[in-house]
């Protein structure tokens, strides 16, 4: 056996133990009695009896060998600011806030919502809630008042920690007025308000209820803000999914699980090691941006940098500037700004010194071949690893853990089931495992979900339960919802998510699989693929395109001729049945605002249905492209 197929046996079989190892990489004040309580699945209590505490895992246990090294390196490309705060820094911040929260009367198991930008305030934010033992909840600083209003009624928070306003292009977006509202719509009203003014954007504070926290902050320049311990199982916080099925899920972790998980993956996963610098462009609004820019390099004793910012401005190198000047060692991406980067000039990929920089991680949704060959070849041949996970689960499920053993990537899969992971492809209609190679099933985990992964959905154990744990026939196994395959080597392909699958004429495809193929075409940038009605055939597959030059589209015939060269394609590669019925070419696709793209929407249009739930819609323009096409 290899060391990692050992190893990730190990985490299975001998569970406790593995487990047990790996939670001596975090600090407990008090240690755990009992690894793993499964006595009521699906509910799994990670480190029962033991008390830890988030924030002192990430900021106060390296102050005695890193004190004076970087901890958080603030860059905003949209306010040219640029800041490194030392652990001894970030330290004496985060004590800044969690003495103005305490003053708010903020005590343990509080929630506290942040809706902000991507400025270092929000991590001080964060950082205080965890040392209080308060719950934080994040809401994407995109979301406008009604989305905004629905996730405050959901987490009833005591206190809400927003700017003034974010900035996105070099333009200030006030945050504040769509704040008051959804304080107004929403049922539950916060005690306070904590407002980082950045003179952005000018607003009036609600008298009694908003603070502004320049004047707190130097009330408390010496703060001095023990950490609260808290019991393993103590909810660090809730997030939301990212809305893509339907409505979000208020995803509840615990603390000790969460650390552990945490402090495990930064070694296992990405090589990460204390003293170096972890780049991840996410937001801190998702959950990459709770477990890759805050909480996952700080504890392994690493640097951060939280990027404020497009990708593409100044231009589009300032990733790859921030690599070389603050020597990155890994980074975390996605494919959909992978996607961006690859619009520009290709010789910003070789103009900096990259040569820190360990390997590139990309998360979120599928990696297509294309764009991972593109980054692989523009950074040379460094690699590229695709991480397959949910915010449910916290990190990642499938990826190539080469931190404990070197393997190759395949283009197109996200690797192996990670340690801790007991992944099971299911047939969805038996519920039967799959065990041979290159069948096709639901990606389902077996109980216990490993440390780190969602306790429950908050408030609601009943949902959590219906939702994850009851779709799999005769069994109790959490479902990701989506399909894979795993070829013999034990290398798993997301074939895309099960409310994706069409039926044409009694075959089962997958939307991902004729989206892959039609972005074979050298002139499709981006392409979305949906099942729609048909009186004959049940369902056919619908596709719209973005294509790479539209010069040659002005006129009808000449989409006519490209639209018929796509569906050669398809016909050639996966055969008529696969043929869309049309290929509609667009200028953009509705996406989420985490770069998700909507496919439940997309459909809804295409057969003329209301599209339901778009509050985690980024572009509305871009559905209502769709609905005019479609129409005409
Ligand atoms: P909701 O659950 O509210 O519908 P969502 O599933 O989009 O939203 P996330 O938790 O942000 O919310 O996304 C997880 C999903 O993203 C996965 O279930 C999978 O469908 C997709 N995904 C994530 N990473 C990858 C990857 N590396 N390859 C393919 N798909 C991925
Ligand atoms: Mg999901």
């Amino acid at each position: 056996m290899g060391r990692f197929a050992d190893f990730h046996a190990r985490s299975i079989h001998d569970r406790d133990a593995f487990w047990g190892e790996q939670a001596k990489l975090v600090d407990w004040k008090v240690q755990p009695q009992q690894i793993c309580d499964y006595s009521n699945p699906p509910f799994a209590k990670w480190f029962v009896g033991g008390q830890t505490n988030l924030c002192h895992n990430a900021v106060d246990r390296h102050l005695a060998e890193r004190a004076d090294q970087p901890a958080l390196i603030f860059v905003s490309t949209e306010t040219d600011q640029e800041k490194t705060y030392t652990f001894r820094d970030l330290h004496a911040e985060v004590q800044r806030m969690a003495a103005i929260l305490k003053d708010l009367g903020v005590v343990k198991g509080d929630r506290v919502l942040i809706y902000m930008p991507m400025i270092a305030e929000a991590a001080f934010a964060m950082l205080a809630c965890a040392r209080l033992g308060a719950i934080h909840s994040v809401v994407f600083g995109g979301f406008a008042s009604h989305s905004l209003a629905t996730r405050i009624e959901d987490a009833s928070p005591k206190v809400i920690i927003s700017a003034d306003a974010g900035s996105r292009g070099g333009k200030g977006v006030p945050y504040k007025p769509l704040l008051d509202e959804a304080i107004q719509l929403s049922a539950h009203k916060p005690t306070n308000v904590i407002m980082v003014d950045r003179k952005l954007a000018a607003f009036t504070p609600v008298a009694g209820r908003d603070v502004d926290y320049a004047t707190e902050r130097a009330k408390h320049m010496d703060a001095v803000v023990p950490c609260e311990w808290v019991e393993s199982t103590h909810p660090s916080y809730t997030l939301y999914t990212s809305g893509t099925t339907g409505k979000p899920k208020g995803v509840q972790r615990d603390t000790g699980g969460y650390t552990v998980a945490l402090a495990a993956s930064i070694p296992h996963i990405y090589q990460g090691k204390p003293g170096g610098t972890f780049f991840c462009t996410s937001d801190i609004g998702w959950v990459v941006g709770h477990s890759y820019i805050i909480y996952g390099p700080l504890i392994g004793g690493m640097a951060t940098i939280m990027y404020e910012g497009l990708p593409i401005r100044p231009d589009g190198g300032i990733w790859w500037s921030l690599v070389e000047k603050y020597k990155v060692n890994v980074m975390f991406s996605a494919p959909t700004a992978i996607r961006v980067l690859k619009k520009q000039d290709p010789a910003l990929l070789t103009k900096y010194d990259l040569s820190s920089l360990q390997a590139l991680f990309l998360a979120g949704e599928p990696l297509d071949e294309p764009t991972a060959k593109w980054i692989s070849e523009g950074l040379g041949g460094k690699p590229i690893i695709d991480n397959y996970w949910q915010t449910e689960t916290g990190w990642p499920i499938l990826t190539i853990c080469n931190g404990v053993e070197k393997a190759p990537s395949k283009f197109g899969s996200p690797g192996k089931a990670v340690y801790g992971y007991n992944v099971k492809l299911v047939d969805d209609q038996t519920g039967e495992e799959l065990t041979g190679a290159n069948q096709k099933g639901v990606l389902t985990i077996e109980g216990p979900l490993p440390p780190g992964n969602l306790q429950t959905i908050w408030g609601d154990d009943e949902r959590f339960v219906k939702t994850y744990w009851k779709t799999v026939p005769n069994k109790l196994v959490y479902s990701t919802f989506d399909w894979a395959v795993r070829d013999e080597d034990g290398y798993f392909f997301i074939l895309g998510r099960t409310d994706d699958v069409i039926n044409v004429a009694g075959h089962r495809l997958g939307t991902r699989e004729i989206e892959e193929s039609i972005s074979s075409h050298p002139n499709v940038a981006e392409v979305a693929v949906v099942g729609v009605a048909d009186q004959l055939k049940g369902q056919v597959a619908m596709a719209f395109a973005i294509a790479k030059d539209t010069s040659g589209l002005t006129d009808a015939a000449a989409r006519l001729k490209l639209e018929g060269e796509v569906m050669k394609v398809v016909d050639s590669q996966l055969g008529a049945v696969a043929r869309p019925s049309r290929v509609f070419f667009v200028s953009a696709l509705p996406k989420t605002r985490s770069g998700k793209l909507l496919r439940r929407a997309i459909q809804a249009v295409a057969e003329g249905r209301d599209p339901g739930d778009l509050t985690t819609m980024d572009d509305p323009a871009a559905l209502q492209q769709i609905v005019d096409l479609v129409k005409g």
